[in-house]
């Protein structure tokens, strides 16, 4: 049978492509892309002329049929995104879950992604975490989906682009409270690549006010809620009273 290998590209940094990587996707008879127009240019200089087909979220669920037919037949095939790991923010789930259910073996060789580089580097509990992805479009959904989380108790993962950045941290600082530790990690592993420890009142006000801090790709990490002890229910604060009691 075939196997559908899914493999992680940079984020930015074209040396962090694995060995791996490159073997698998020289091997392969095919590489499903978002976009070939993107990925030929950065395969060429890797030296791998794989015939490319496009797979993106337009096409990804009529496309499905045809390639788990192919890798049912013993076609080999790789699925790449333009940045990081498919499936995270990216197309591929349709097409993975298909292979899974036909019983085609999917191979993940694994590399970057913003989500786990940036938390690596914030300095932000990653004990537990929440990736919401990108946040909602429109500011009303936006601050819907930031009310649902303001009392998460573990470290919030937000992707976000540069037409709404100052928006976004706008609305978070509106919702999380302006004085809730952030991190705004922008341009991964490319040259001005930036990471900002701080408040969401100080990211808005750095955003807002530099033009040149709203450029590229974000990963925004907010810290977890602080259960304070004000908002304890009273019988969970009678029990704890009368285990510090029994404290040393
Ligand atoms: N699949 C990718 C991954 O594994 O990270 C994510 C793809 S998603 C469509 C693109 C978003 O990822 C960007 O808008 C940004 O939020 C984040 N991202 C990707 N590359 C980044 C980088 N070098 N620095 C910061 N954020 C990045």
């Amino acid at each position: 049978k075939g196997c559908l290998y899914i493999v992680a590209m940079p984020i930015g940094n074209r040396d962090d492509i694995t060995e791996r990587a490159k073997q698998v996707l020289s091997a392969v008879e095919l590489i499903a892309v978002e976009d070939t127009r993107h990925s030929r240019p950065l395969l060429q200089a890797l030296g791998i002329n794989t015939p490319l087909l496009a797979l993106h979220e337009h096409n990804e669920l009529k496309l499905v049929n045809r390639l788990v037919e192919q890798l049912s037949a013993g076609g080999t095939i790789a699925l790449i995104s333009d940045a990081g790991t498919p499936l995270i923010s990216d197309p591929g789930f349709p097409l993975v879950r298909a292979c899974q259910q036909a019983g085609v073996r999917v191979v993940p060789v694994p590399g970057a992604s913003a989500l786990i580089c940036a938390l690596s580097a914030a300095g932000l509990p990653t004990d537990r975490f929440l990736f919401e992805g990108f946040p909602a479009r429109t500011s009303s959904a936006r601050c819907d989906q930031f009310t649902r989380l303001k009392d998460a108790g573990m470290t919030l993962v937000f992707y976000e682009s540069s037409h709404r950045i100052v928006h976004s941290l706008t609305d978070m600082a509106a919702i999380f409270g302006v004085e809730r530790p952030a991190v705004m990690a922008r341009e991964l592993t490319k040259l001005h690549e930036t990471i900002v420890s701080s408040t969401l009142g100080e990211l808005v006000t750095l955003v807002s006010g530099d033009p040149n801090q709203q450029k590229g790709e974000f990963v925004i990490l907010v810290a977890g809620a602080v259960q304070d002890t004000q908002t304890l229910d009273p019988e969970a604060l009678r029990i704890l009273a009368i285990l510090a009691e029994a404290l040393p």
